[in-house]
Order: structure tokens, then C-alpha cells, then sequence
């Protein structure tokens, strides 16, 4: 399976396989790559906090320093952290207390690599090429619904003077509207928070009944892109990788897919 499309390239290097953003690749100052399999980016070992072998070899295939990585703890919340400095130096920043109740990282600083995970979350990948600024980002359903995308763009504009004009939004592999099937609590919650929008009716596609319970599928590709519009930045500026992690899961990491013992793919971007 190539996943290769007029968004992205897929990248295969041994067992190292990624996909990047042609729209990003104009920018010589930028690196970034969205892991693929077979490399799995979770991490295993005493309390799950061994670094994964994986990010090594990813950073020494896309050229980034190993130990300049800065890996979120991902709660599911809209905290967007921007990073100053690491605080290790001979290795990774994960599992760090100041990392904990963050789904997103900021820099302006190069030669840190922000990098967040997935297994059918969004992973949203920010540059602004006025002001060299960057940003990772994880907006599973959660994220989405309290609007991390929105509140990436704000803080970029606040803390750097970013101008939503000049942003580049890119969707990484994650699940889409043909998968993300859910019931109607989680439907409830999305009328409520976005019928402001007024486009629900493009949002939530009614599905089947299964076992008595109506089933939905919500758009929350759309919805991003909603959300990072209504922010001021350029539909044109939003590259979507067009990718459903479901349909590729041959490729992509999916806990839908693959079930209890799913993988994590990343998104990383890191300026030179
Ligand atoms: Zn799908």
C-alpha cells in the first residue's frame, strides 16, 4: 500500500516508512514526518516510560537530532504548551511532569522537534512561515469538541504575533467520517457544541441501527477545518492528507483497527 496522493508523498526507508507533506517540503528550514508502520511509537518497558526505539530511527532517517524530541503526555485536553527549552539534554523530553496534561506544543526555538501520537486521533502539524513558528498537535474527539485546533492558532497569534493568514495546517492520517461511527451521547455533545456552526447537517451522517442503537458518524475532519477557518486561516492553507487511518491500517496505526494491542504512529515537525 502507497499512500502517496497530491497531498503527500510516502516516504519508505528500510523499515522506516513516513509521510510528508509536499506543501511543508517547499520549506527548507522545516523538517517534519508522520510515522508509519511498521514502526510502532508507543512506548513500552518499566511503566511504559522506555523511550521507543522507533523515534531514533525516525529522526535519523528525516535528519533530526534523537535527543531533540518533545513528546506531549496527551490527555485528551486543549493545553497547548509552548516550549521553550528542553529539559533533557542527552535525551528525549517525555513523560516529563511539565509535559503531562498537554495535547499540544508550541515553538519558535529550532532544533526541538515537538512530536505528538496517534492511533486514529488527529494530529494536526502548524508552520508560519513569517514568523518561523511551529506547532504539534493531538485533537482526538475530546481535543476536537473543546477546540485545541482554535486554541493552537490563538496562542500562536498571542504569543508569537502569528497572522492566521499566514499559517499552514496539516491533517495527518487519522480516522474520517467513513469510520468515526459513534452513538448519541457523543452525537448530543457534538450538536450542542457546534450547532453554532450551522452545519451540523454536513457534520453528523446518520447511520444504522445496530443491536437497537441508532448509530452516527461525525465529520471531525470537518469540523477542524470549521474551527481553523473561523480562526482566520486560509482554506487553501489547510493540506489535508486525505488519509482514513482505518481504510489504510495496513499502513497506519488504528486502534479501531487493530484493537486492544494497537501502535501509535507520530507527527513530528521541527525547525533546522
Ligand atoms: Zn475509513
Amino acid at each position: 500500500m502507497n499512500l502517496s496522493n497530491e497531498n503527500v508523498i510516502h516516504v519508505i526507508d528500510g523499515e522506516v516508512e513516513y509521510i510528508q507533506f509536499k506543501r511543508l517540503l517547499d520549506f527548507p528550514e522545516v523538517v517534519h514526518a508522520f510515522g508509519l508502520k511498521p514502526l510502532d511509537y508507543r512506548a513500552h518497558g518499566e511503566n511504559n516510560q522506555n523511550v521507543p526505539e522507533a523515534y531514533a530511527k525516525l529522526a535519523g532517517s528525516i535528519g533530526v537530532e534523537w535527543s531533540s524530541i518533545v513528546r506531549p503526555g496527551q490527555k485528551h485536553t486543549n493545553h497547548v504548551l509552548v516550549i521553550e527549552s528542553k529539559e533533557n539534554q542527552e535525551a528525549p523530553d517525555m513523560f516529563l511532569d511539565y509535559l503531562k496534561e498537554t495535547d499540544g506544543l508550541i515553538t519558535d526555538k529550532s532544533k526541538i522537534a515537538l512530536a505528538t501520537t496517534n492511533a486514529d486521533c488527529i494530529i494536526l502539524l502548524f508552520y508560519d512561515p513569517i514568523k518561523k513558528v511551529i506547532a504539534s498537535v493531538h485533537s482526538g474527539w475530546r481535543g476536537t469538541f473543546q477546540k485545541i485546533a482554535q486554541v493552537t492558532v490563538r496562542k500562536m497569534k498571542e504569543q508569537f504575533g502569528c497572522q492566521a493568514q499566514d499559517m499552514i495546517v496539516c491533517i495527518c492520517p487519522s480516522i474520517r467520517v467513513c469510520h468515526f461511527e459513534v452513538e448519541d451521547d457523543v452525537k448530543d455533545m457534538c450538536e450542542q457544541i457546534f450547532a453554532d456552526t450551522g452545519r451540523l447537517e454536513e457534520i453528523i451522517h446518520q447511520g444504522d441501527i445496530k443491536e437497537g442503537k441508532q448509530k452516527y458518524f461525525i465529520d471531525t475532519i470537518l469540523i477542524t477545518k470549521i474551527l481553523l477557518e473561523a480562526e482566520g486561516v486560509f482554506p487553501e492553507n489547510i493540506i489535508d492528507s486525505g488519509i482514513c487511518s482505518v481504510c489504510a491500517s495496513e499502513k497506519v496505526h488504528s486502534r479501531r483497527a487493530d484493537g486492544a494491542e494497537y501502535g501509535l504512529g507520530t507527527g513530528m515537525i521541527y525547525l533546522k
